[in-house]
């Protein structure tokens, strides 16, 4: 195969990379790269068997690494985070190579594994600790709850941020004493090649984390089988399909799909910062995001200011593919995405909806680029303004008060982020609350809240089950044991007292208990 990397490239080898795949196979993944079109590599592509291979030699090295201290797993995270810092110029080249996307772009991805794995470095020995819970009888009972690990995890991902969802969500899963599979999107495989090579060099075992590049559908079913507890990031219509294998087998699967997120401008919004947001929420990745905002309602009094203040904006982002740092704007991933944006733009057109800029293929940037793309008057039942476009495309739309833009923002099958400006924090707060998703931020579009580390995201709806970031983002990777220790008499009626005399005095105590505040 000729390989044919873009000018600039600086990244590390990639031949390298895929010779640290492990399969009995010959076969192969070609790989291209977005910013050309041209073949970049071959990885190899792994097979069912290899699968459950890599989920036996996952669960040896469990035994090992769950029986480490976890200032040990801790240490090593600490040694991957200056790695990661260390690599940064390699890994922005690396992602961008993959993903086609713009150089700051991959660099909020950097930011994102540096500062998750640096909060669950931090906080592991406290969330693995064992927890005291009151007892049913003070003193007499003493219940607490350790954490043990799942065992082995796998980790499907999708090719959009190849470095921050191969790796952050592993993070927690290794802290907590599991081991780790994961099959990265068959775009980006050497993204996840070259940061698990990081992890090793940080002093995390062969073993704990294997990357299995290869085909979703094959792979999909025997890696649900093989491992523990499953960890699913991707489109709402194959999570349906893994949440249906982790239902035959039995075992806890996170689910972060897709979104169709909506971006409210209230009449008090100070609109300057208001688009600054609003064309970082819609472009960032090419839109290829799944807290992307896609839908904007607009006070109708801040409307006309709003779209034209957009739409200059937009015009002035610059779209190119290129390591450098300038534009604004990459590439879409692949052909596949780029004719599911042309089609949700030109039946939008087809049908009544106004482009107000964009709207344009631009094979002259790159193969699949695609014009910044902003769309009024867009029928309400058409497919850009109901389905997740994920591409640089944002619809804008009037509405006469809170009350519509909350109807309309809520009226989706997805709820996973929303966005809501105004002059008024309060004002912005209340009528988050009041938006059906799983996270939304108040005068930002998405970035304050996936780097507020600490506080859990995920979807709601089509948009996924369980959470990612916070306290719950870490104890999804432990299965909790109750330990319950009875001192003197066991909870049962003595010998020689009735039945109907202890059944009283327990219904008693309990009722006592809750009065004086005991449970
Ligand atoms: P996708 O669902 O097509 O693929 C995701 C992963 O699943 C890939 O690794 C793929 O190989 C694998 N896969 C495909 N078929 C499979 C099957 N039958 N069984 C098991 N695995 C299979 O998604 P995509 O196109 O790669 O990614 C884009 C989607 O991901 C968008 O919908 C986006 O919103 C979503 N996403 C969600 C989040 C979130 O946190 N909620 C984050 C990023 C992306």
């Amino acid at each position: 195969m000729t390989v044919d990397l873009p000018d600039g490239y600086d990244g590390p080898p990639l031949a390298d990379l895929a010779a640290a795949v492990q399969t009995d196979g010959d076969e192969t993944l070609r790989v291209e790269t977005p910013m050309t079109g041209a073949a970049i590599g071959e990885v190899p592509a792994c097979s069912p068997a290899d699968v459950r291979t890599a989920a036996e030699r996952a669960q040896q090295a469990q035994q090992e690494w769950m029986a480490r201290p976890v200032s040990e797993r801790v240490e090593a995270i600490e040694q991957f985070v200056s790695l990661v810092r260390g690599s940064q110029s390699d890994l922005l080249d690396l992602v961008q190579l993959e993903s086609g996307k713009a150089r700051y772009d991959a660099m909020e991805e950097i930011l994102d594994v540096v500062a998750t794995a640096g909060h669950y470095a931090d906080r592991a020995p406290e969330y693995l600790a064992t927890e005291r819970v009151p007892g049913v009888v003070p003193l007499v009972t003493q219940a607490s709850v350790d954490r043990d690990p799942y065992g082995v995890v796998g980790f499907i991902t999708p090719w959009n941020y190849p470095l921050t969802l191969a790796i952050s969500d592993v993070i927690p899963a290794l802290l907590a004493g599991n081991t780790a599979i994961v099959k990265p999107a068959e775009q980006t495989p050497h993204t996840a090649l070259f940061v698990a090579e990081l992890l090793r060099k940080a002093g995390v075992p062969e073993g704990c984390l294997q990357i299995l590049p290869g085909d979703g559908e094959r792979l999909g079913e025997p890696l649900v089988a093989a491992v523990d507890a499953v960890s699913f990031t991707g489109s709402t219509a194959v999570g349906r399909e893994v949440a249906a294998l982790a239902g035959r087998e039995l075992v806890p699967a996170t689910l972060e799909l897709g979104g169709n997120g909506p971006l409210i401008v209230r009449e008090d919004a100070p609109l300057g910062r208001t688009v600054t947001g609003a064309l970082r929420g819609a472009f960032a990745s090419a839109g290829q995001l799944c807290i992307a905002t896609e839908r904007i309602y607009v006070h109708e009094s801040r409307y006309d200011g709003f779209c034209d203040r957009l739409v200059e904006r937009a015009r002035g982002l610059t779209l190119d593919t290129s390591f450098e740092w300038d534009p604004d704007v990459g590439s879409l991933v692949s052909e596949r995405q780029l004719s599911k944006v042309r089609s949700h733009v030109d039946e939008a057109v087809a049908d009544g909806a106004t482009l107000l800029t964009g709207g344009r293929h631009r094979p002259d940037v790159g193969p699949y680029a695609y014009e910044p793309t902003v769309l009024a008057d867009v029928p309400e039942g058409s497919a850009v303004a109901c389905e997740e476009t994920f591409g640089p495309v944002v619809t804008v739309t009037p509405v006469a008060d809170d009350e519509e833009a909350v109807a309309r923002a809520n009226d989706s099958e997805y709820g996973l982020h929303g966005s809501v400006w105004s002059g008024d924090a309060d004002q912005g707060r209340a009528l988050a609350r009041r938006l059906d998703c799983g996270s939304v931020c108040v005068n930002d579009a998405y970035i304050s809240m996936w780097a507020s580390t600490g506080a859990p995201m995920g979807g709601r709806d089509d948009s996924g089950i369980g959470r990612r970031h916070g306290k719950e983002g870490f104890e999804k990777y432990t299965d909790p044991q109750s330990v319950v220790v009875q001192r003197g008499h066991p909870v049962a009626a003595p010998a020689g007292v009735p039945n109907r005399l202890m059944a009283a005095t327990l219904s008693w105590y309990l009722r006592l208990a809750r009065a004086v505040g005991l449970r």
